[in-house]
């Protein structure tokens, strides 16, 4: 519809542009042409009077001078028979008319007959000039032309006779309307055929090609599939339609290119498809591995950390196999940090990284973890400054697992990355001392005199799989402990920094807010004291695990503290034996044939007798999916293996509200001193344990223990002091009570 608008407008616009042209040019020609044949037929008219009055001049003077007036007369009246003249008259210098064409009167005042000439006449009779003007007389329009006769004619030297003639003036404007009305008529039958002639050619020559052009395009639902139309004229429209036909063949191949492209883009977005699919298959079957992998790990683990604790129980241990339970217990504690980290790895890898914190025994857990680098530290001679703040929490509430992951990979990396000097692991609170309860924010700091790291490879360390050094330096690691380290500390709400100089040493650091746990009682006595009962009657423990090391540990822990253990090894033996037996607390796995732990204790808690019997829910891997499954389940408590022996005892306390007997209330043996009171150890001064110093040195056994009693009559604050180096030397670390010494110095 707007083409079709659009064809006609065109037309419609040219031909109107050409007549507004056209009639602009013969209407500026008409008026022209009416003005010069006014003009000319004017000059005529102006002609013919003046001869009118030069004619009677001639033939009238010489008849004036003689006196014969008839005849006069009669050549007056002769030339007013003339066409259009209207009056010939002579009039005599002092105004009278001597003779008149067609007037009966005698010699009356000429200007009494036309009133209108009084002032012209005047004028010519006195100056003698000729004079000829348009003149309206009667209400008709006349040309007036006056001759004044010779001044010698009438014999008076101031005034001339006058020969006048009239002519009509009307008819003149007749001819030139009738000329210009002629010329009008012919002007507009020329226009009009000029614009009927335009109109076709405008038709044939522009707009019935245009219209094919158009058509040629329209017709095949776009420019791209262009033919060129037949019998277009040779011009612009064919350059246009050849211009039209060069663009259309353009469009076709760059969309021959882009369908090409779509092809490509198509075929590349299948094989990423199936690329995704496949590493979505291999992502699976590898959280799947690792899955298993840390299942069957941790139940070996389980075993070798259960036993360890036992055996570490056994009163029939030596020191020297305490010692070594305490390594193995150690490396296993690590084995389960590497475990743990390659599930992280898959955790971070998934975004599923959760926190779970808990209430624990700061002092106790440092000492722990540096006691773990403590050991790699001598064995390659370097030495290592623990230096805890004196003013820390007792106790605090975070993911202490996380934590020790963080330190062990900060310190494990300091001692390998230093083969002279020193690793110093600082702790202490920033900022003043908080209120109970409010966060205190922590330093924990690693500074070592080791390699360094290059500037340009400072940034790139917490970033995965990024190692900074030498190629044999890096064999052990895997450039992964900095960026989970990382990501961890900034789940925890702070950043790992790092300063480091190449050949120099590095400092890493981070500030923890951790909120100080106000009353540390049950967990800390447990820790520090050796339970070996519990009072009032026996209770029953069944445990449930298809594991029979699993099973084992659990029953080796409990039974010598006077618990009855029953044991089955899936969930439908283990729901017989509790009917059977009904068991004061239940430890279950959850994954099982048969029917498995959480299916158990959905059948057992719809027993009355079973409603509120505690049940600790005990899987091999620590998943948010089994805690909450556990928990909807209705089991009373959740502890992951491996089973830690202390957490276990203040599950089982909280559980069945029991009293525990301990070791010390029964024997008067020296109250040992744990690696964990190290912090609260009075020290002597440096002076005055440079002598104990130089006998750890030199192993002289007897001089240590003489020293160690000089200071404990020095002051009864340092019995404790003096005590773990007694305690120590009798086991013959030397190693040991350097180190204690080291603390102070
Ligand atoms: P790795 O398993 O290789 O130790 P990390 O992520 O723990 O992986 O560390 C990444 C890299 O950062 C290391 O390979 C090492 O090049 C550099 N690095 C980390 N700690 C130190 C340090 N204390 N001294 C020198 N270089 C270090």
């Amino acid at each position: 519809m707007s083409q079709k608008s659009s064809k006609l407008n065109l037309s419609y616009q040219l031909l109107m542009g050409f007549g507004f042209s056209l009639a602009t040019v013969g209407l500026t020609t008409l008026g022209l042409n009416y003005f010069l044949i006014q003009s000319k037929l004017e000059k005529e008219l102006e002609q013919r009077a003046q001869s009118i009055t030069q004619g009677v001049s001639f033939s009238t003077e010489g008849l004036i001078e003689l006196g014969n007036t008839s005849i006069v007369k009669r050549v007056v009246q002769n030339y007013g028979t003339l066409p259009t003249v209207v009056e010939v008259a002579i009039v005599s210098p002092n105004g009278q008319t001597l003779a008149r064409s067609g007037s009966e009167l005698q010699y009356p005042r000429y200007v009494l007959i036309h009133p209108e000439l009084t002032q012209v006449l005047e004028q010519a009779a006195q100056t003698g000039s000729e004079r000829s003007f348009r003149i309206t007389i009667h209400g008709k329009p006349a040309l007036v032309a006056i001759l004044p006769f010779s001044s010698t004619l009438f014999g008076l030297a101031d005034r001339r006779g006058l020969a006048i003639a009239i002519l009509n003036a009307e008819e003149l404007q007749q001819q030139a309307w009738q000329a210009f009305s002629t010329s009008t008529f012919t002007l507009l039958i020329g226009m009009a055929a000029i614009l009927g002639l335009m109109t076709v050619l405008i038709q044939r020559t522009v707009l019935q090609p245009l219209q094919k052009l158009n058509k040629a395009v329209t017709d095949r639902n776009g420019i791209d599939h262009f033919v060129m139309p037949n019998g277009l004229p040779n011009n612009e429209i064919q350059f246009l339609a050849l211009t039209i036909q060069s663009a259309a063949t353009r469009v076709e191949a760059y969309q021959q290119e882009l369908w090409q492209q779509a092809q490509d883009l198509e075929t590349a977005i299948r094989e990423v498809q199936q690329a995704k699919e496949v590493a979505e298959a291999a992502n699976r079957s590898k959280s799947t591995f690792l899955a298993n992998m840390n299942h069957e790990l941790r139940t070996p683990l389980n075993g070798i950390l259960g036993y360890a604790q036992i055996l570490q129980r056994d009163p029939a241990t030596t020191p020297k196999q305490l010692k070594g339970l305490g390594v193995i217990q150690q490396c296993g504690s690590h084995l389960l940090t590497l475990i743990n980290d390659i599930l992280d790895l898959s955790k971070l890898e998934a975004q599923k990284m959760e926190l779970y914190p808990q209430d624990f025994h700061l002092a106790n857990f440092l000492v722990s973890t540096v006691d773990i680098c403590r050991i790699k530290a001598e064995q390659k001679s370097v030495k290592f400054h623990y230096q805890p703040a004196a003013n820390l929490p007792i106790a605090v509430y975070a993911d202490d697992k996380r934590l020790r992951q963080v330190l062990l990979n900060l310190l494990s990396n300091a001692v390998k990355f230093t083969d002279f000097g020193t690793v110093t692991f600082r702790v202490e609170p920033v900022g003043k001392a908080s209120e109970p309860l409010t966060a205190q924010r922590i330093r924990f700091q690693i500074k070592d005199t080791g390699i360094g790291i290059v500037p340009e490879k400072l940034g790139n360390i917490f970033l995965p799989f990024e190692q900074a050094g030498k190629r044999d330096r890096n064999s052990e690691g895997t450039g992964l402990g900095l960026a989970i380290s990382q990501q961890i500390i900034e789940k925890m709400g702070s950043t790992i920094q790092v300063e480091s100089l190449f050949g120099q040493g590095s400092i890493f650091s981070f500030e923890l807010d951790l909120i100080p746990v106000s009353h540390w009682t049950v967990g800390q006595a447990i820790a520090n004291q050796k339970v070996i009962g519990y009072q009032g009657e026996q209770r029953k423990i069944l445990v449930i695990d298809d594991y029979e090391e699993n099973r084992l540990v659990a029953i080796n822990m409990l039974e010598p503290l006077g618990f009855k253990l029953l044991e089955a090894d899936n969930g439908q033996a283990g729901f017989n034996i509790a009917l059977q037996m009904r068991p004061d607390l239940i430890i279950t796995d959850v994954h099982m044939s048969v029917i498995d732990g959480l299916e158990m204790i959905r059948r057992l808690r719809q027993l009355p007798d079973f409603a509120t019997t505690p049940i600790i829910v005990s899987p091999a891997t620590l998943s948010q999916v089994d805690m909450q499954s556990s928990l909807d389940a209705g089991c009373s408590s959740f502890f992951p293996k491996p089973i830690e022996f202390t957490g276990l005892l203040t599950e089982l306390q909280r559980l069945l509200k029991l009293q525990w007997i301990y070791e010390t209330e029964l024997e008067t043996t020296q109250p040992s001193v744990s690696n964990g009171d190290q912090v609260d150890l009075i020290m002597p001064p440096a002076a005055e344990l440079a002598a104990l110093y130089a006998s750890a040195q030199g192993g002289f056994i007897n001089d240590i223990q003489q020293e160690a009693n000089r200071l404990k009559q020095l002051s009864s604050e340092y019995t404790v002091f003096a005590n773990r180096v007694l305690e120590l030397s009798q086991q013959f670390d030397n190693e040991a009570i350097l180190r204690l010494i080291e603390l102070q110095v």
